[in-house]
């Protein structure tokens, strides 16, 4: 489970980026995990209590919002959702695939009071 790094790395991240603007308190912090980014959203919110554990984003509400994982098929050009689908297109049966969406974690909004 790398997901609690993950989330130290996000605390260290987001600290920088507000002290440069002077903000003490983060309410609410929204973060995009995709299918495919290889976090479990679950797991984000499990580690959330340790990693802010004494950090100024101690208080903060986690929220997370899950991207489809939504790739091409190499073969027949189908869209579809990976995760669904087992990885394996439900058309040609190809493996073979392009990620069009769902396959990073985004900080998508730090909400302060
Ligand atoms: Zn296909």
């Amino acid at each position: 489970m790398h997901e609690l790094g993950v989330l130290n790395s996000m605390v260290h991240t987001i600290e920088r980026i507000v002290k440069e603007q002077n903000i003490t308190e983060v309410s609410k912090l929204v973060i995009e995990v995709g299918e495919l980014s290889g976090i479990v959203p679950r797991y984000l919110e499990q580690s959330w209590p340790a990693a802010s554990y004494k950090t100024f984003m101690e208080k903060t509400q986690l929220e997370l919002i899950v991207i489809p994982g939504i790739v091409k098929c190499k073969g027949c050009g189908r869209v579809f959702n990976a995760v669904y689908s087992d990885l394996c297109c439900p058309d040609c049966k190809s493996r073979e695939m392009e990620i069009l969406e769902g396959d990073d974690m985004i900080i998508k909004e730090i909400v302060c009071c």
